[in-house]
């Protein structure tokens, strides 16, 4: 891609961009530091330059291996029903693009440091990459199984998982603070529910907040 297509798609996407906020406020997303973070990521980047001029779509996108990039209402939403308060430690849980990860550093100061597992070495190494070039910082990488969370900076006062497991992994729960929330979609292949888990000093407390559809979490790392 030369300068000039560059220059092109830069200028489309300031007016796509600014349908694409429009139409997320429409759906409710209302934290204006989300909206504000989804305004400043090229999304773009993120997908491949036969898919760019599609990037501001609402609608979700393949980031190759069989993986896709979510919708951007579906991260706006689970990025404004993580941070209903500031969450400092936030883990994720299938970096594939690197998008959501990149949402999420844009979220500083309600996260500070992210902490983002990938089953894919491929994508979590062009994840990295992509990150460092477009300058985003405050993320670490890790190729690894995510069942398994990331138990060596756990404890977290978040988690977000971008891929559906068919119950909620035991590790995650363990792995998040007393006050901390877990936002992640549950159920089988077709359908899930999008849970918000929150960790009280008693237990545990799941609601409901939507329904989606992500690609599942497999367990083990490739
Ligand atoms: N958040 C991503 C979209 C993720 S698609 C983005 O913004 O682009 C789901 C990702 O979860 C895929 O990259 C997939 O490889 C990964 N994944 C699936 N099972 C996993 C597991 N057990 N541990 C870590 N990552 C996993």
């Amino acid at each position: 891609m030369n300068r000039a297509d560059l220059a092109g798609i830069g200028m489309t996407s300031k007016r796509t961009r600014e349908r694409l906020l429009a139409r997320l406020r429409e759906q409710g997303i209302g934290n204006e530091r989300v909206l504000a973070a989804i305004g400043a990521v090229p999304r773009h980047a993120f997908v491949d330059e036969a898919l760019a001029h599609r990037a501001y779509e609402d609608t979700a996108l393949p980031i190759g291996l069989g993986q896709t990039l979510s919708q951007p209402f579906v991260v706006a939403l689970m990025t404004q029903t993580l941070l209903d308060v500031a969450r400092p430690r936030v883990l994720e849980v299938g970096t594939g693009s690197g998008y959501q990860t990149a949402i999420l550093a844009r979220m500083r100061p309600d996260v500070r440091r992210i902490f983002t597992v990938e089953r894919h070495a491929v994508l979590a190494e062009r994840a990295e990459t992509r990150l460092t070039a477009l300058r985003i910082t405050g993320a670490r990488f890790r190729h690894g199984d995510g069942y398994e969370g990331w138990p060596e900076e756990g404890p977290f006062d978040g988690i977000l998982v971008t891929a559906a497991p068919p119950s909620v992994p035991q590790a995650l729960l363990e792995q998040l603070k007393v006050g901390g929330r877990l936002v992640v979609p549950v159920g089988g292949e077709d359908i899930q529910e999008l849970q918000v888990v929150d960790r009280t000093a008693r237990g545990y407390r799941v609601d409901t907040v939507e329904y989606v559809r992500f690609v599942p979490l497999l367990k083990g790392k490739r």
